[in-house]
């Protein structure tokens, strides 16, 4: 199995609905987000890539214009949290490549969160 992936990165602000009241995430706070999706194939392609770099763009088209410098609860339809963004962005990613595996997103540079189906 090849695994590649690629890091994308924006910035937005969010509110974390349902926390106990004085939890920090409650209130409006701002991230600068790391995003990595990662891609796999049994097989490489012709060249000898699972994608070409290049071909990912899309996904960077996708979280410029969707994300960055948004207020997230503005945008996604469910909860802003790191969890959640990771599961919209790989459905994102995994309808434009089949080879999708996996998206992570980082809010700060020790956390990350993941999605994998
Ligand atoms: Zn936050």
């Amino acid at each position: 199995m090849y695994t590649i992936s690629k890091r994308f990165t924006f910035s937005a602000s969010h509110i974390i609905e349902g926390l106990p009241a004085g939890h920090q995430c409650s209130r409006l706070h701002g991230h600068n987000y790391v995003v990595e999706v990662v891609l796999a194939a049994d097989r490489l392609d012709a060249v000898g890539f699972v994608v070409d770099y290049g071909e990912l763009k899309p996904l960077k088209q996708i979280i410029d214009g969707e994300l960055d410098h948004r207020h997230l609860n503005d945008v996604l339809p469910g909860p802003t949290t790191a969890e959640a963004i990771a599961r919209y962005l790989f459905d994102r990613a995994r309808a434009l490549w089949p080879q999708a595996v996996a998206v992570r997103v980082s809010e700060t540079p020790a956390t990350w969160a993941e999605y994998r189906p």
